[in-house]
């Protein structure tokens, strides 16, 4: 599933190509993604001008005068630019044609994610009430303490909460607890603001890691055979359940947190 990391590297590798071109046709070959695809994307959308290629969560937002295209990629989505006239294959469920005989196709085997409208000046009701963006100054470990007081979640679930923070899914949030010392079943507001500290600058970290080695696959988006932008992360414990420890090498523990697996140290974390 593409996470954070992956969309921002879509974003970027997006912009080059997007950026002040006009959006000349749309080809909808689907209509029932994840939502119906509203009649704006094809009524709207069409003689504008791509202002800004933007995210927001696991959002991409194509902002024109005349609103926005709202795409999610869901659990296995994709984004490529292509000349125009390439051939469809499965799954290419839409096409957004470009001015410079090019075009933008979305594809998407399981159908869960979604292109969406949004009025300018409006925010998407599917945008209301999200938290922070991990990597902006507005997330700290002051943002986390403040929002976890009197909590008894866990903190990892509390860390995939969308309204405390945005896009920290279930690898990453597994990743920073491992990288702060910090036991996933810890009730979220029973950690220090001091361990909040260390555990946001984390997070900050493995995000931004992810995405510079994403940098790496960005030629994939023009070329026409290319795999998706997602990229193998050097992983600390998860998926190592049973495996020794990185840093101590005693036996990672495993456990559902919140339906999702979850491998921990019991030895470092706590
Ligand atoms: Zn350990």
């Amino acid at each position: 599933m593409p996470e954070l990391p992956e969309v921002e590297t879509t974003r970027r590798g997006l912009v080059p190509h997007l950026l002040d071109r006009e959006v000349t046709g749309v080809v909808l070959r689907r209509s029932d993604l994840r939502w119906p695809v509203p009649r704006e994307i094809e009524t709207r959308l069409p003689g504008q001008r791509i202002d800004a290629v933007r995210r927001r969560a696991k959002y991409l937002l194509l902002d024109t005068a005349s609103g926005s295209a709202l795409m999610h990629l869901g659990m296995s989505g994709s984004l490529r630019v292509l000349p125009e006239g390439t051939p469809v294959r499965p799954h290419d469920h839409v096409d957004i044609a470009l001015d410079d005989g090019r075009l933008l196709r979305f594809n998407d085997p399981r159908r869960f994610g979604s292109l969406l409208w949004q009025a300018p000046g409006t925010l998407h009701p599917l945008l209301a009430g999200l938290g922070p963006e991990p990597l902006s100054d507005g997330f700290d470990g002051d943002t986390l303490y403040r929002a976890s007081r009197g909590r008894t979640a866990p903190i990892k679930s509390f860390l995939m909460d969308q309204a405390v923070v945005v896009g920290v899914g279930n690898i990453y949030a597994a990743e920073a607890l491992f990288a702060a010392g910090i036991s996933p079943l810890r009730a979220a507001g029973k950690v220090s603001r001091e361990r909040f500290a260390v555990l946001a600058e984390r997070v900050k970290a493995i995000l931004a890691q992810a995405i510079e080695r994403g940098g790496t696959t960005l030629r994939d988006f023009i070329h026409p055979d290319g795999a998706p932008g997602y990229f193998a992360q050097e992983l600390s414990v998860y998926g190592r359940d049973g495996r020794p420890c990185p840093r101590c090498g005693c036996p990672l523990k495993s456990a559902r947190i919140g339906q999702r697996a979850t491998v921990w140290c019991p030895r470092c974390q706590h």
